[in-house]
């Protein structure tokens, strides 16, 4: 028996990179999982068929976070189509930069929408459908506690609210027995950061490794909380960045 036998999960931004790491991992451990995507329908769609290749049952929604209709859809689609939801996993995000001079009001709006509002949102949707034992597990970035360079002030702004609303979270659900935790990677290889990208030489000599994690290094810490180890780690932030931020 695999330690997510029998769960229900949905993934916002499934489609690509930590995402649809995050997603087929948790169906390697056993949970049916559900992805939301906004513009790449056959990168979601091929998620979702290898999930079905583990023997589970998935379901990629297009659903734009800025959209909060479409995000509180997304949700109810997810645990309509899987009976129900245990686990939510906020991971879809944007990486805006710009120095202050640079950053418009359109950027902020969007920027906030996507990586908070959604949250909030998607989160009120998932915990109507989550029973004693749920989780809601929030990605959000080692550059919410250390900016360390110019023009990152609206990413890192955005990223460090998820600080504040996991607490509150964690206050508010811990009554009914769900579990609220910020997941903070560090220099992760994907297509918002590619490993032979402009800045990458600069982000490996933060590291104290040395070195990018992968995608599934991050899906693999997030398994780990959404079995029953994560039980009692609740408002907590978890920054896995190889040791950038230390
Ligand atoms: P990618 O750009 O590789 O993938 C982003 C994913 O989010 C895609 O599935 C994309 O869908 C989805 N997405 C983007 N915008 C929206 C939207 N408006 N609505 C719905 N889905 C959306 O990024 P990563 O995998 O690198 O990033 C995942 C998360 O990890 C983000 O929250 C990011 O901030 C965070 N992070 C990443 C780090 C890194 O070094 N890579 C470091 C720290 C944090 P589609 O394919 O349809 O476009």
């Amino acid at each position: 028996m695999s330690t997510l036998d029998g769960k229900s999960a949905l993934v916002t931004g499934g489609s690509r990179g930590i995402g649809a790491a995050i997603a087929t991992r948790l169906a390697a451990e056993g949970a049916n999982v559900a992805l939301t995507y906004t513009s790449a329908p056959d990168k979601a769609a091929s998620v979702a068929t290898a999930i079905e290749g583990l023997g589970r049952k998935s379901l990629a929604i297009q659903a734009d976070s800025a959209d909060p209709a479409a995000v509180a859809t997304a949700v109810d689609q997810a645990a309509e189509a899987l009976g129900g939801l245990d686990i939510l996993v906020n991971n879809a995000g944007i990486f805006p930069t710009g120095t202050i001079e640079e950053i418009t009001v359109e950027d902020i709006d969007r920027t906030f929408a996507i990586h908070v509002r959604a949250v909030f949102v998607a989160t009120q949707a998932a915990v109507r459908h989550m029973g004693e034992g749920g989780r809601v597990l929030t990605i959000g970035s080692n550059l919410a506690e250390r900016v360390p360079w110019p023009g990152l002030s609206l990413y890192s702004a955005s990223k460090s609210a998820l600080l504040g609303l996991n607490r509150g979270l964690a206050r508010d659900l811990g009554p009914r027995g769900i579990a609220a935790v910020l997941l903070q990677p560090g220099s992760t290889d994907t297509d918002m950061n590619p490993v032979d990208g402009d800045h990458s030489d600069a982000q490996r000599a933060l590291s104290a490794f040395g070195e990018y994690m992968k995608a599934g290094d991050i899906a693999a810490t997030v398994a780990h909380l959404a079995g029953d180890a994560g039980r009692f780690l609740t408002g907590s932030a978890v920054t896995i960045d190889s040791g950038t931020n230390a």
